[in-house]
């Protein structure tokens, strides 16, 4: 079987389910590592790599979406609740941009007192003080939607409004695991899979761009896995046969235990990496897969053995903080990994917003 793969990607051809479940099931992580590399190859220079330096900025904690995984949420009226305001938005960016980094992500909960209008004013704000020279991924697209549907608004009419203000992109986040078994158990009020792909769709449709996202290591079985990257292959053909915009990017990170209601044990490096080859030979259609060295620290960049082609050097990020991981901001100490691990390494510009088959 595993030559009968091989052969498969050499000619460009694709693997299905069953062959994704065989090779997660008995391929060894040799062989993952040289088929992923096979994908890669299709798409990126075979010993070059990217980055982005780049920081979290969490908005506000306060959340009622209750997800039981999450270490970060606080409900409304807790003490420790807390909703940041331009200044304190202004003083990470300057921080940030002052070491070499120029790209942030919001992130921050369903916070039903935060009406689009906060959104707004903070993004258009943005854009107004530093212009193109930063770019960030407004918001996750959960909550997108959440702020949405809080203001009556339909997603089309809310992202005209985000396209006004100066936002690029919306990450895909809060996909976590799509399968909607997995989201019930864990996360029932953060939508299910089609609510969050029709986002999605809505999101490139108004000229925006965002990513594929995945989080592993909770309970999830191999079928919710497999789930989530045949939904996310789908949606990608549909797009790109339809002439349309599609995913820029894939990104999976791993589920940090502590400080939560869920609990449980951190799967190890050599399951993320497994899964991280998996997801390049499965994900034929999307061009940038990343490797997350926020949850992985040096073994993520072992991950550009394993299909990765790109990457984040993160300055911070609360709420996977406080669920356990550790950011490592010696930018110099985590490219040399890349560079023991094989890699020349560039750093990726800001508005780097070509489709498929235009980035090299
Ligand atoms: S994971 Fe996100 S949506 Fe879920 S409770 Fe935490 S902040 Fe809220």
């Amino acid at each position: 079987m595993i030559e009968r793969i091989r052969e498969q990607l050499e000619k460009g051809e694709r693997i299905d389910r069953q062959q994704a479940e065989w090779l997660w099931n008995n391929a060894s992580d040799k062989e993952l590592s040289s088929l992923s590399k096979i994908v890669r190859a299709r798409f990126h220079k075979a010993d070059e790599a990217t980055y982005l330096l780049m920081r979290i900025i969490n908005y506000t904690n306060v959340c009622v979406a209750k997800c039981d995984y999450c270490s970060f949420y606080r409900l409304p009226g807790d003490k420790d609740g807390y909703v940041r305001d331009k200044e304190y938005v202004f003083s990470k960016i300057d921080e940030l941009v002052n070491v070499g980094g120029n790209f942030f992500g919001f992130n921050g909960g369903f916070n039903p007192k935060l009406r689009i209008d906060y959104y707004l004013d903070l993004f258009s704000s943005i854009r107004k003080r530093y212009g193109d020279k930063i770019e960030f991924y407004a918001l996750t697209v959960v909550e997108f939607l959440y702020i949405a549907r809080l203001c009556k608004l339909s997603n089309k009419e809310a992202l005209a409004m985000f396209k006004e203000a100066g936002v690029n992109w919306i990450t895909g986040g809060g996909a976590e695991i799509l399968a909607d078994s997995f989201r019930l158990r864990h996360s029932p009020l953060k939508y299910t899979v089609k609510e969050y792909m029709d986002t999605q769709a809505d999101i490139l449709d108004a000229g925006l761009k965002t990513t594929g996202t995945m989080v592993i290591g909770f309970d999830e079985t191999l079928e919710e896995r497999l789930d989530h990257l045949e939904t996310v292959r789908d949606f990608q053909d549909a797009r790109l046969q339809a002439g349309k915009e599609g995913l820029f990017s894939f990104l999976c990170w791993t589920y940090k235990p502590y400080n939560n209601e869920l609990g449980g044990k951190e799967i190890s490096s050599q399951e993320y990496l497994r899964h991280l080859a998996l997801s390049r030979i499965y994900l034929d259609n999307i061009k940038f897969l990343r490797t997350s060295v926020l949850t992985q620290n040096q073994a993520a960049l072992e991950g550009l053995n394993y299909g990765a082609n790109d990457f984040d050097i993160p300055w911070e990020d609360e709420v996977t903080q406080l669920a356990g991981a550790v950011i490592e901001k010696d930018v110099d100490r985590i490219l040399g990994y890349a560079q023991e691990a094989g890699f020349k390494t560039k750093l990726r510009p800001v508005n780097i917003c070509q489709p498929l088959g235009q980035v090299k």
